[in-house]
């Protein structure tokens, strides 16, 4: 039945899909870059203990304190330094939010992860997108280009990139960051996979430059489940991301889960070595099949096989009971396909059947 009546969503939601991530009920799941193991077991008892003593009839601390005194110290820097949302991507919303809105132009290098174009839009900020090379690099000169043009409120920047997994030139970030610093602007650093290669935009974090980088504890820290995530950034920028976070968006749980995790970042760089090997190990063994790789220095691997036919691979692994990601139809990645490296059993289900369907 029609209803005539009924309120329309706003144009900049009714002109949007929502971003899916589709699920199938297969044996081995590397679609959505998670960790294959559980964060150790002393920090669940740790965290059983703690639940004890949650005052549940009170809110939550608002300013989460102990969290990003904890954070702070973890990425050295400041306690005013460090804002914690429901997930990285909610750290990006409240950026965009508070820096973004009408008027106000969000950029873009595409491909790249689709949530800082969905949410950027979602706030009502322009979407400018540019473009990165034949090979998925960015071209520093046509960067410097595109600031300079659009002079938007915020650039983004993912390093390693989601989904090519190719990871930013520090002198490309130093070259970006002087450029916004004249607009002004902001840069956005994404290092949700920032863990699996040596480079990091945090060193460059202070109170002058225009930069703000986004962690995350779904992927390194292998608690996707706890939504949550931060961004180190100068005191100024966390300042008024407070303002439009919605009161106690924190609850004490997912501080406390937070807090946690941190005393065991051993065990966190043990995974961590342990999927950049296992990474390292599938890249060799795609060397031997008819696909095409991308380097890769994140949690994943974006390929494309040789035939050029994506969804027929992606249906011969999913036949198999292994599902990856399949960007077939996603702009200019046609035929492509982006694999999580899990546990070495799991990759080498992966590798097996990736053989059998090539074959
Ligand atoms: C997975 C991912 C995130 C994580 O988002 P959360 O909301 O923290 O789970 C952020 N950025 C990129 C590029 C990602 O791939």
């Amino acid at each position: 039945m029609s209803s005539p009546d009924r309120l329309s969503v706003r144009e900049s939601v009714a002109l949007m899909d929502g971003y899916h991530s589709p699920q199938l009920d297969v044996a081995v799941r590397l679609n959505t870059n998670e960790s294959p193991v559980p964060p150790p077991e002393g920090w669940a008892e740790a965290l059983q203990a703690a639940l004890a003593d949650i005052e549940w009839h009170r809110y939550p601390d608002r300013g989460a304190h102990e969290l990003r005194a904890a954070l702070a110290k973890h990425e050295g820097v400041a306690p005013e330094q460090v804002f914690a949302a429901n997930g990285s991507n909610e750290v990006l919303q409240c950026l965009l939010l508070a820096f973004g809105g009408p008027g106000r132009i969000a950029l873009t290098f595409e491909p790249t992860y689709a949530l800082h174009s969905h949410i950027a839009r979602l706030s009502a900020t322009q979407v400018v997108s540019g473009e990165r090379e034949e090979d998925f690099s960015l071209d520093a000169d046509y960067a410097s280009t595109m600031v300079a043009e659009h002079r938007p409120a915020v650039t983004f920047l993912c390093s390693p990139n989601n989904p090519t997994g190719m990871v930013e030139p520090p002198q490309l970030v130093e070259r970006l960051l002087t450029d916004i610093s004249a607009l002004p602007g902001l840069l956005l650093m994404d290092e949700a996979y920032g863990q699996f290669d040596p480079h990091t935009a945090v060193d460059l974090v202070d109170e002058v430059r225009p930069l703000a980088v986004a962690r995350t504890y779904s992927k390194t820290w292998s608690m996707a489940a706890a939504r949550l995530g931060y961004l180190v950034a100068p005191s100024w920028v966390v300042a008024e991301l407070d303002k439009v976070t919605l009161p106690y968006h924190l609850d004490s749980f997912k501080q406390i889960a937070g807090r946690l995790a941190l005393d065991y970042e051993d065990e966190m760089n043990d995974r961590v070595a342990m999927l950049v090997a296992e990474r390292e190990r599938i890249a060799a063994a795609l060397d031997q099949l008819a696909v095409h790789h991308w380097p890769s220095g994140a949690n994943f691997i974006l390929l494309r096989p040789d035939s050029g036919d994506g969804d027929g691979v992606w249906q011969g692994l999913v036949d198999r009971s292994v599902l990856v990601r399949n960007c077939s139809s996603w702009p200019r990645l046609a035929g492509c396909l982006r694999v999580t490296v899990g546990s070495p059993a799991e990759n080498d289900a992966f590798l097996s059947a990736l053989s059998e369907v090539l074959a």
